[in-house]
């Protein structure tokens, strides 16, 4: 008999602790083996005054068992409370957020009855670093972060998820024809990493005409990878087209560590009466099954869940006059799912993790670093600055005389619109405005010269309020030109 796998489990607030007995009590009954260590988060530990929502203790029950099973939780109202779910995230390294979106015709009403998307969302980088700033009385700035080795390990990951689930096309979503070089790389890697996946078809749409397709025709994909915002609201999207934003799971896989929660949250109004659907919660758990390598009970559990979505037992939320035959609440659900262990559905899809697990190649999360050596050299510097007057001309002569040694002004933008030199006078002007200063010749600009220029423009009475150096990579330039450059 194999061991039982210790997991950390976190019964959360609202309608969390009956979800997650419920979904305990179908594990259990399916005959999942797990040796349960009950961590508590979420409001109580935060009106304690804990700001992460989570005691520090709790962490190394995470560490220990590396695997965690968490009921939605209550941030409080107020400022002052952090995302426990971007900390666990963050601190545990869980970069890919997986979301299957699933339609589950006629049984739950959806406009799309064949969907069947998986949504690989990149977990770590963009904007979620949250780092931001107000730099003039006009302008703020929140700065989008997106690496090689991340890029690298979520596109990775989506095509090993894709092999290993029998998924036949992975699909792409950026916005690289605007943010050509950080969305350019996300791209890149999407098409090196999955060179070699010649099995498996890869597109890749521009985000915006993309999720236009998603909307109206979810039919037409498969797995998306995608980077961390657009992932956010897309996850979101896709599972409210395949009708079941309170039936979907999700998982947070990292290196070492795996998270594994429903999609919805604590739902507070619907606590304590034995209404709320344990279902997102429950698929949730199915992918921690697989995750753990108890792919039969995850096979056992989830097609359980479907015969009872078939039979018309049902929870309010999805409950049909009509259509289904009997609403029940939290825990005669679970029974009824329970009753049907060793049953499958007769016209959903079964699920079969447990062929899938055999088939797979186990390099799911294997971590890499691509061949990302270049030679850099420092050619300029963006120095942004803070300039009430609406005069690019006017700036321009305060800039020039600062311009000695060795160095140039290349061009002067506002918000991205280049305005001098031959800028348009119809060009919208902010108080945020960003010089670009080069080297006038080919060979590279020292820091040293850097560093007297911005002392030169802060004599000169400029406010800089940052700035930023420009580089080339194997003498590729590694900035974006100006907008009408
Ligand atoms: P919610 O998902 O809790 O509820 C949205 C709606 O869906 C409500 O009408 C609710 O009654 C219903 N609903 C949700 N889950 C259900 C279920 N299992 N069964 C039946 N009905 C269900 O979203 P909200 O109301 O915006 O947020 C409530 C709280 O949850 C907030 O404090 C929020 O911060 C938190 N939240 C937590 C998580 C998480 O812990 N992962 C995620 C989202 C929201």
């Amino acid at each position: 008999m194999a061991a039982n796998i210790p997991i950390t489990v976190a019964y959360g607030d609202g309608i969390g602790p009956e979800i997650m007995q419920a979904t305990l009590d179908i594990l259990d009954a399916a005959g999942a083996r797990l040796e349960r260590e009950v961590i508590e988060i979420g409001e109580k530990v935060y009106l304690r005054g804990i700001p992460e929502g989570i005691e520090p203790g709790a962490w190394a029950s995470l560490r220990r068992t590396r695997v965690f099973l968490k009921a939605p939780i209550t941030t409080p109202q107020g400022g002052g409370y952090k995302s426990l779910n971007v900390t666990a995230r963050t601190i545990l390294g869980l970069y890919a957020n997986v979301r299957p979106c699933v339609s589950y015709y006629p049984f739950v009403q959806t406009k799309h009855p064949t969907m069947d998307v998986v949504i690989v969302r990149e977990n770590e980088e963009d904007v979620y670093g949250g780092i931001e700033y107000r730099q003039t009385a006009q302008m703020t700035e929140c700065l989008r972060l997106i690496s090689e080795p991340g890029s690298r390990k979520i596109n990775r990951y989506a095509f090993e998820y894709a092999r290993k689930h029998q998924r036949k096309k992975v699909t792409c979503f950026t916005k690289d024809n605007i943010m050509k070089i950080s969305d350019g790389l996300f791209h890149r890697i999407f098409e090196e990493v999955g060179a070699q996946y010649p099995d498996i078809e890869k597109e890749h749409w521009i985000v915006d005409i993309g999720s236009a397709k998603l909307a109206d025709t979810p039919e037409a994909f498969d797995v998306i990878v995608l980077p961390n915002l657009y992932g956010d609201i897309l996850s979101d999207v896709a599972a409210q087209l395949a009708g079941s934003v309170g039936l979907a799971g999700s998982s947070n896989i990292g290196e070492s560590c795996a998270m594994f929660e429903a999609i919805h949250g604590s739902a507070p109004r619907r606590a304590g009466q034995d209404v709320a659907n344990p279902s997102g919660l429950l698929l949730g758990a199915v992918l921690m099954l697989v995750h753990i390598g108890q792919p039969e009970t995850a096979d056992r559990v989830h097609n359980a869940w479907l015969r009872t979505l078939e039979d018309g037992v049902h929870t309010y939320d999805v409950y049909r006059e009509g259509k289904s035959s009997r609403k029940v609440g939290t825990r005669e659900f679970a029974q009824a799912v329970i009753a049907r262990l060793g049953q499958e559905p007769q016209k959903l899809h079964p699920a079969r993790y447990a062929s899938a697990a055999s088939n797979a190649l186990q390099r799911e999360g294997s971590s890499e670093n691509g061949p990302s050596e270049a030679r850099k050299e420092l050619v300029g510097v963006d120095v942004f600055l803070d300039f009430k007057s609406a005069e690019p001309a006017r700036l321009s002569g305060l800039l020039q005389p600062l311009m000695a040694d060795g160095l140039r002004l290349n061009m002067i933008t506002n918000r991205g619109a280049k305005v001098w030199p031959d800028g348009f006078p119809e060009t919208f002007l902010t108080d945020h405005w960003r010089t670009r200063v080069l080297g006038d010749k080919a060979s590279p600009v020292r820091a040293a010269q850097i560093a007297l220029l911005l002392g030169r423009m802060a004599e000169a009475g400029l406010d800089v309020i940052k700035t930023e150096n420009l580089y080339t990579f194997d003498g590729k330039p590694g900035y974006s030109s100006g907008q009408a450059e």
